[in-house]
């Protein structure tokens, strides 16, 4: 059933601004339009769903290459001017908009092709990978393609001395007076709730630990209620610990080897030398065979969805070599299934301590 939750969610897609947001992320929307490139071959002449589909944009590049239907739900409003685009691109016989949940819509044939761009902050937030499975239950043809294929989600410890300073060691001397006392209040208001921010390369002590790997071919809904992980890291610096990072990245593979030689990728991705997501995509253009990926990773260019931080109140000063280790649970939160109930657990110098927050 459609619950309030879902409605104030559906709601918050009915504005303009977090589609040109999206659009806009030329990292995201350049590596599906390539990827949808990379599979023509098995989209063209195709029936394909796009599970969210928002203004339309994915539909309509599945439609370029030739899809020969594309149903593209969305439950939010944008849906109509999804429609209007769709009309205005003289697409109407192509791609079939349909208003409403991919829980409750019908579409009276098997899919060849599933797309969608359901990935939150943290990989989780917002739960809407549960669709894109319903979608894939309710309609996937054996052998079909979804895309992404694959997502990956990455934690690490950091350091950020730069954003301890400017908002909490700053209360230390404001004009010249003793502000201290601020400083509770100050570390809760900046670090109870999980920090959407991009930090760098730098800031990270060293390698990630993979919290959660989903094959979208075969993940449940029940698996994603709650993540459950144990990690171990070895600070590869001296630098006080600040906190944890979290990032994914999504692979465009396909449930078989794609095709190869005539329409190689690497002719899309590698045809303007000044195109931002170069960077990102350089690793795939020595082999066209490999699957694109999109990465949100800080050593990578920046997307829209940054990287999510968790931060702790206090810094632990980490020598070389220091192992960090404990646990970290993601589980849906009770209270609003939209929402991320976030455990975290360390241990270093002898030390351990718990902090739990929820991503709103
Ligand atoms: N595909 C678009 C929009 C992605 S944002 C693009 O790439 O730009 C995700 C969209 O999925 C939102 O518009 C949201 O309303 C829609 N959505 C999320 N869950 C859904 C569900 N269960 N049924 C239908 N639409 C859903």
């Amino acid at each position: 059933p459609c619950t309030d939750f879902d409605k104030a969610y559906f709601q918050s897609y009915s504005h303009v601004g977090i589609h040109e947001e999206m659009i806009k992320d030329r990292v995201r929307t350049e590596t599906y339009k390539a990827a949808i490139t990379q599979h023509q071959n098995s989209i063209a002449g195709k029936v394909v769903v796009d599970v969210g589909c928002g203004t339309g944009i994915l539909s309509i590049f599945c439609a370029q290459v030739g899809a020969k239907r594309v149903y593209a739900v969305d439950a939010s409003e944008i849906a109509i001017q999804a429609s209007a685009v769709v009309k205005a691109n003289n697409l109407s016989d192509t791609v079939i908009v349909l208003h409403g949940r991919v829980e409750d819509v019908e579409i009276d044939e098997g899919v060849d092709v599933i797309i969608s761009e359901w990935m939150g902050y943290m990989l989780l937030y917002e739960s809407m990978l549960e669709s894109v499975i319903t979608a894939r239950d309710r309609w996937l043809k054996p052998g079909g393609l979804i895309l992404p294929s694959s997502a990956t989600l990455y934690m690490a410890p950091v350091t950020h001395t730069d954003r301890y300073r400017d908002s909490i060691d700053f209360w230390r001397n404001v004009y010249g007076i003793d502000m201290s006392a601020m400083l509770a209040l100050a570390k809760q208001c900046a670090f109870e709730e999980p920090s959407v921010e991009t930090i760098s390369g730098e800031n990270v002590l060293t390698w990630p630990h993979v919290v959660k790997q989903v094959d979208c071919y075969a993940v449940t809904i029940d698996e994603l209620k709650s993540v459950a992980t144990r990690y171990r890291f070895k600070s590869m610096m001296r630098a006080p610990l600040h906190g944890f990072a979290f990032w994914f990245d999504v692979e465009f593979n396909g449930p078989a080897i794609f095709p190869t030689s005539t329409d190689s990728p690497s002719l899309f991705i590698g045809s303007s030398s000044n195109n931002p997501v170069d960077g990102s995509q350089r690793k795939k253009r020595s082999n066209p065979n490999e699957a694109l990926v999109l990465s949100t990773a800080p050593e990578d260019p920046p997307t829209h969805w940054q990287q999510t931080l968790i931060y702790l109140y206090e810094p632990v000063d980490l020598e070389q070599d220091q192992l960090i280790e404990g646990s970290v649970t993601l589980s849906q939160s009770k209270e609003n299934p939209r929402f991320m109930n976030i455990r975290l657990e360390y241990a270093a110098g002898g030390r351990a301590f718990v902090k739990e927050s929820v991503m709103r």
